[in-house]
């Protein structure tokens, strides 16, 4: 049996959910187009009127929302209200280029942290759980969401912030955290040092993480899993949403929920705009459907992801994203071939290696330099050249096989990849600086 924040509409009906959202959304068009001429000027030139949104199937006539019209807009262009009914700023981490800002008002801040507090309880969170939020406090969304959402559940929340290792280690030890809340990357380096501390897993108190800010494959969780000895859920969200918790995982591990009360979601050809039934892989687009401070309508992620209505064992009703397969503008094109870095993350954890990696992209006389960095762990550790020319021999055999294309494989010593406490940086392209 399933733990919810919020049972009634975590378990609606599709038909309830449907009212819900076809209720809120000629509401939300209608104050958008009066109250934020940015986008009553897309509505405008595009000819459509509020009167013609009746329903969630009328969003499709509504123009996209881009993070270059974020930035065009930057800071003020988008808000939806009053800036003195608004009570919050928060702001992307910049990952793609010049970051954006978001406003709250009181009930923005209140729906979010009640969509991170179904998050934490769809990870069996209860008010006896001890949470470690350590995502990065700040105008990062990931400390201050999980922070609300944990409060919202009444677990005992222990407020770490990213960085200060040791310190994490020894709270988590000494106050005995049951739930971990951090960047995935974050939590396998966690586990890392708790290991090179003497720690088995059994020793923490720990029972579930719940992880996400960035990409991470199925072979990081098990990683994760098992160097934690935990269950590691998966949660999604954006700045330009609200933050974490748009969708978050339960039990089933198959997918995240979308919380369809407060977001409408479609999945588009990246290409053409055309919107793909469900089942189809392609860019998502949120509408927000009773945002006040930031109320972003058609807004394009970037992110691939394949929508599924298919009957979940939780109860919950709402519909399942797959994890991201990458942002759109992650992949990289070498050698004319398309690469994911999540590709190369799920070769080397299946071949047995750490998630501790770098891949560094140039273009030397023309033509592109593919090299990734992996880091050997303290076992496999070896100094012998013919050992490790015959491991790099091999990695490299399974990626071409994997991408199509072959990099050139370094195996380096333990702890010579830099970790990361927030977002890793996996791909360093160099390329870029030519351009
Ligand atoms: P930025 O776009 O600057 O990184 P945010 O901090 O708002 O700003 O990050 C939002 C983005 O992070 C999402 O669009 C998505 O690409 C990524 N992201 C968030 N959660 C996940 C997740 N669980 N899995 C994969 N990617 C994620
Ligand atoms: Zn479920």
């Amino acid at each position: 049996m399933s733990n919810y924040y919020q049972k009634e509409i975590e378990t609606a009906s599709r038909e309830e959910i449907l009212k819900i959202q076809n209720e809120k959304i000629v509401k939300q068009v209608k104050h958008v187009y009066e109250n934020v001429p940015y986008y009553r000027n897309l509505m405008d030139q595009k000819g459509v009127k509020p009167e013609d949104i009746q329903s969630v199937d009328d969003i499709k006539k509504l123009p996209f929302l881009t993070k270059d019209d974020l930035r065009e807009a930057y800071p003020y262009g988008l808000l939806g209200t009053d800036l003195k009914n608004c009570v919050r700023i928060q702001s992307t981490s910049g990952t793609t280029g010049k970051r954006v800002v978001a406003f709250y008002t009181q009930h923005d801040v209140d729906i979010w942290e009640e969509c991170c507090a179904r998050a934490i309880m769809a990870a069996g969170g209860t008010s006896d759980d001890v949470c470690q939020v350590s995502y990065g406090y700040g105008l990062f969304t990931g400390g201050p969401g999980l922070n609300g959402g944990s409060h919202k559940v009444g677990c005992l929340t222990l407020p770490m912030s990213s960085g200060n290792t040791d310190r994490q280690l020894q709270f988590m030890m000494d106050l005995n955290a049951t739930i971990l809340c951090c960047t995935p990357s974050y939590a396998a380096y966690l586990g890392e040092s708790l290991a090179e501390r003497g720690y088995k897993p059994e020793d923490n108190k720990l029972k579930a993480g719940i992880f996400g800010a960035e990409p991470w494959t199925e072979e990081m969780r098990r990683s994760i899993e098992k160097s934690l000895g935990i269950k590691a859920y998966d949660i999604y969200g954006l700045t330009e949403t609200s933050g974490p918790g748009v969708s978050f995982e339960c039990e089933e591990q198959t997918g995240m929920h979308i919380n369809e009360d407060h977001f409408y979601a479609e999945i588009i050809d990246p290409k053409t705009g055309e919107v793909l039934p469900e089942g189809s892989k392609g860019e998502l687009v949120f509408t927000s459907l009773d945002k006040e401070g930031f109320p972003l309508l058609r807004y394009r992620t970037k992110d691939i992801c394949i929508l599924s209505r298919k009957k979940c064992s939780c109860g919950r009703t709402h519909v399942k994203m797959t994890k991201p397969l990458g942002r759109s503008d992650d992949m990289m094109i070498i050698r004319g071939v398309n690469v994911f870095p999540s590709q190369i993350e799920a070769v080397l954890l299946k071949e047995g290696y750490t998630p501790n990696y770098q891949i560094v992209v140039d273009r030397v006389n023309n033509t592109d330099t593919f090299d990734i960095y992996v880091e050997y762990s303290p076992e496999q550790f070896s100094d012998k050249i013919a050992v490790v020319q015959a491991q790099e021999k091999a990695l490299n055999g399974a990626m071409r096989s994997m991408l199509g294309i072959g990099p050139k494989i370094h195996l380096v010593a333990p702890k010579t990849i830099t970790r990361s406490e927030g977002k890793a940086v996996r791909v360093i392209d160099k390329r870029k600086l030519h351009d």
